[in-house]
Parts: structure tokens; C-alpha cells; sequence
């Protein structure tokens, strides 16, 4: 990074094989639309339309959620900031969605046992 400082890089920004790329921590990883090959492209590049490596077609460049194409005019020190406190948020996310789908299954043995009850007090009636 120190090597950027105070440089505007506004450089174009390519896509890059998803497959036998090295992927960074900042990258956003996407799939062609078209052809379904995987794209590998800086996160300056989130919002801009880009060639697919595979078929060629012009793609646009998903934004992560959580990102505003505003935050490109950040330092990149805070964008990185975002990206991994987006990332964190993402993480715990898919977590709470296993914790719930646990109990979403605990629920629904709770309801089957409960089903058989009122069955069972109906037939001994
Ligand atoms: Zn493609």
C-alpha cells in the first residue's frame, strides 16, 4: 500500500482469470453472467463494466453489498476498512442463518410431536 500513497491510481482496472489467479483479500469474485466463468477483479473496479476472460462479452462488475460507489472516492485505507467490516458482518451473518436453521428444525420436531398429541386426543375422543 505504502508504495501507492498519494498516487490517484486510476489505472484500468482488467478482470483477471478467476481460476488460476491468485485471489487478494480485496478482490471481487464473480461469475460471467454469460458463460458462468469465474472473474477476479481489484475492488476499484466494483460498478465499471469489464470484459469477461472467457467469452469476452461486457460484464458489469457486481458491487459489494455494502458499498457505496461513493467509497471509491475514499483513501484506500478506509475502503479496506469497509471491505473486511463487510465481510465480518457477512461471516456472522452465515452464522445466525445456521443457528436459526437449527432451530427451525428443533421447531419442527417440536410441531410433529405436538401434531401427533392433538391427533392422538382427537382419536380418544
Ligand atoms: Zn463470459
Amino acid at each position: 500500500m505504502a508504495e501507492n500513497a498519494g498516487q490517484n491510481n486510476d489505472a484500468a482496472v482488467e478482470a483477471r482469470d478467476g481460476e488460476d489467479t491468485e485471489i487478494r483479500d480485496t478482490d471481487i469474485v464473480f461469475d460471467c453472467p454469460h458463460c458462468g466463468k469465474s472473474q477476479v477483479i481489484d475492488y476499484r473496479g466494483a460498478g465499471l463494466q469489464i470484459d469477461c476472460t472467457q467469452c469476452g462479452e461486457t460484464v458489469l462488475v457486481p458491487i459489494p453489498e455494502g458499498m457505496e460507489l461513493n467509497d471509491l472516492d475514499l483513501d484506500p485505507g478506509e475502503i479496506l476498512k469497509q471491505l473486511f467490516a463487510t465481510r465480518r458482518n457477512f461471516q456472522k451473518a452465515e452464522l445466525q442463518i445456521a443457528a436459526l436453521k437449527a432451530r427451525l428444525v428443533q421447531l419442527q420436531e417440536t410441531l410433529g410431536v405436538m401434531q401427533e398429541v392433538v391427533a392422538e386426543g382427537i382419536a380418544g375422543r
